[in-house]
């Protein structure tokens, strides 16, 4: 039926149910189909109808999420059982302890623990009555907390109804926290308007979910994790009798978020391999964990056990260390990037951090280095969250000399000397010299980054000796070198590079030139575009020339592009000096057109065939692996559904793998994967 002809009601219907999907598919599994943009509109089409058709609004729709009048401070609520804490154990040893004490409280018992993350966010307690989100509370003492049901309703990844067949009641404990790059997207625009930045994301997700206007909080997307369904008091019943690796796996049946990576584990030697398994591993998640938390699998065994007043007997959290220490500050030096920004880095005192020795850290830019007032010689503290550069937290005042002058920043650019300028609105200074041998530098460095034209024989050394020699000014000289030229550079040691690392070097040039158009995009490190938008852009208008050719406006008409990147892209091809560089790329035989890379050439054999992949992959990646089955023309989506025709299933297969076997989702393993990529011509 067309939409035209569409009764309102199914129409809305019909929107309630794909937006609910989409907030999955970016909530829960990280894995976006469509734009932010595009979102917002189906949820302006469902909002306008409700308007006009008060009658069809529902209890759960997701307009329910948004909006709500600002609240006057928060009711309180009991929590029946109450939240308890847990107690916390930081060394093996500690934990066989925990282990001792419960074979000593029930010997001669075989226990199975469950091994969770343990998020770093805010526990939330959510009631479900008759599958309708009615309560979420935060723990606030434990036994009675903050009724902030308006605002969770806003965690897009947290379903306001669950399907038929939900129980009558259910009472889930979850955690809400805020994901990595979400707080640096947030914190990145506190900046840009000047305001003062956040100092984590639990701390911005502690406040968020305190906020009076779920408006506010609703922009902050949070995410979820549940952890724990709490059965019924006295309740024999099937539900309160599921172990616990059983509730998790039907929470997530039920559409609820929890995340894959809990593990079963049948004796103290697994637990351990999980909590160290994790230690190693959190910098890889987009969200902090402080540790994991280790529970008891049986719910018998459980009863059995019991409660101190403080914790369960039966769960215990495994601290991981904490990723801050203290040290000096011996130099502030200035880093200028790409784009001509010049930033504070901190040489540190080398130090200890979560296992790994830190001698940088950012300072952000200057405002937040005067607003902290960091000092050559100040002992302060570092801060490291995974993956993000480690950043000095705070100054230790109470330790600071006599002779402590406050830090001046620098007037010239470090690199070229020219006088630096601080753009308006901006709170970076920056080198405008398009020749300053740093900004060429780290240009350079850009375009061939993995992302971009992915060059895999020029480091980082090799692009300074390059623009330091004068051999390369732009990337287009890259293209002119050879093996004779390289072979003569001369490394630090004095040594020469020598033929066969030349040789390397130049093939992997050569290799480049046929990197698709998207990636050509991203690599001339246009302002504002990221990998994302340039394969929109590639995508939009299929050649340099007719990106070149695009108006303002033309540009704007890409959904998720708005007037700062179409104005961006503009000015960066009404540069005189960028179009001599983009001639001089097109006539070494770089990919100016979409569509002639091969890669999407030929046969799509599994055209129309949805996989979803899961668990780990010998010798490859699930996004290696999701390459090529769309080079063959199949999709990769994130999560199982009756849509799905194949998953994907490595070693360590979760939820995933269960929810397949019980839609009835052919399952492959990796071997079965292999076979069938090269009988459809991989
Ligand atoms: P603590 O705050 O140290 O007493 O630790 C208990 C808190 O850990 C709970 O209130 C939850 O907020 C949090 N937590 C995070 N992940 C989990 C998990 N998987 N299981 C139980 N608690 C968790
Ligand atoms: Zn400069």
């Amino acid at each position: 039926m067309s939409r035209m002809t569409e009764s309102p009601e199914a129409r809305a219907a019909k929107l309630r149910e794909e937006l609910q999907r989409h907030e999955r598919l970016y909530y829960r599994d990280a894995k976006p189909e469509i734009s932010d943009r595009e979102f917002d509109r189906l949820m302006a089409e469902l909002a306008a109808i409700e308007e006009e058709h008060p009658e069809l609004r529902t209890a759960d729709s997701p307009t329910r999420r948004v909006g709500g009048e600002p609240t006057e401070g928060f009711e309180q609520v009991e929590h029946t059982p109450p939240m308890l804490s847990l107690d916390n154990t930081y060394d093996h040893e500690e934990l066989e302890e925990w282990f001792g004490r419960l074979t000593r409280l029930l010997p001669d018992t075989a226990f199975e623990f469950i091994c969770e993350l343990k998020v770093d966010g805010i526990s939330l307690s959510l009631l479900y009555e008759n599958g309708v989100l009615t309560q979420a509370a935060t723990r606030g003492n434990g036994r009675v907390g903050d009724l902030v049901t308006v605002n969770a309703r806003t965690i897009r990844s947290l379903p306001l109804r669950l399907p038929a067949g939900a129980p009558a009641r259910l009472l889930v404990r979850a955690e809400t926290y805020m994901r990595r790059s979400v707080f640096a997207a947030l914190n990145e625009e506190r900046a840009a308007a000047g305001q003062e930045l956040y100092a984590n994301p639990r701390n911005t997700t502690a406040g968020t979910v305190r906020l009076l206007d779920s408006r506010d909080v609703a922009r902050r997307r949070l995410n979820l994790a549940c952890y724990e369904w709490v059965p019924p008091a006295g309740d024999d019943g099937e539900e309160g009798r599921r172990s616990h690796g059983e509730s998790l796996a039907a929470l997530a049946d039920l559409g609820l978020p929890v995340a894959d990576s809990w593990r079963r584990c049948a004796s103290l030697k697994d637990v351990v391999a999980y909590c160290d398994e994790w230690r190693q591993k959190r910098g890889e998640l987009d969200f902090e964990i402080d540790g994991v938390v280790v529970k008891v699998d049986d719910p018998g065994l459980r009863d059995q056990l019991g409660a101190t007043a403080k914790a369960p007997r039966w769960a215990v959290a495994f601290k991981f260390e904490a990723e801050q220490a203290e040290t000096v500050v011996r130099e502030i030096n200035a880093q200028v990037g790409r784009t001509g920004a010049v930033t504070p880095v901190a040489e540190l005192e080398p130090v200890l951090v979560a296992g790994t020795t830190v001698k940088r850290a950012t300072l952000h830019n200057y405002e937040d280095l005067a607003r902290k007032d960091v000092r050559v010689g100040d002992a302060v503290v570092i801060e490291k969250g995974g993956d993000i550069i480690p950043k000095v937290v705070e100054v230790i005042e109470e330790r600071r000399g006599p002779e402590s002058k406050p830090f001046e920043p620098p007037g010239h650019c470090p690199a070229c000397g020219e006088k630096l300028c601080q753009p308006e609105e901006e709170a970076l200074l920056r080198c405008v010299n398009a020749a300053c041998p740093a900004v060429v530098r780290e240009r350079i460095r850009h375009f061939a980054s993995r992302n971009a034209m992915d060059i895999s024989g020029l480091g980082d050394w090799l692009v300074g000796s390059l623009v330091e020699g004068d051999l390369v000014a732009d990337p287009a000289d890259l293209y002119g070198l050879t093996v004779e030229r390289l072979a003569d550079l001369k490394k630090t040691n004095d040594a020469r590079l020598g033929e066969k690392a030349a040789a390397r070097t130049v093939a992997s040039l050569e290799e480049s030139k046929r990197r698709p158009l998207n990636r050509l995009i991203y690599a001339l490190g246009i302002r504002f575009v990221g990998d994302s938008t340039a394969s929109l852009l590639a995508r939009r208008f299929g050649s340099v020339d007719g990106l070149f050719a695009a108006t303002v406006e033309e540009l704007e008409e890409v959904d998720e592009i708005g007037d700062r990147i179409a104005l961006s892209v503009r000015a960066f091809f009404d540069s005189e000096h960028n179009r001599r560089l983009l001639d001089r790329l097109r006539e070494q035989g770089l990919q100016f057109e979409e569509k002639s890379t091969g890669e999407d050439d030929g046969d799509r054999p599994l055209e129309g065939k949805v996989f979803v992949l899961t668990g780990s992959l010998a010798g490859t990646t699930r996004s290696e692996a999701g390459v090529r089955i769309k080079a063959l023309g199949g999709k990769v989506t994130g999560s199982v559904s009756g849509r799905t025709d194949f998953l994907v299933a490595g070693e360590k297969a979760g939820s995933k793998l269960r929810k397949a076997e019980q839609l009835g989702v052919k399952v492959l393993n990796q071997a079965e994967f292999e076979e069938l990529l090269v009988a459809h011509g991989d």
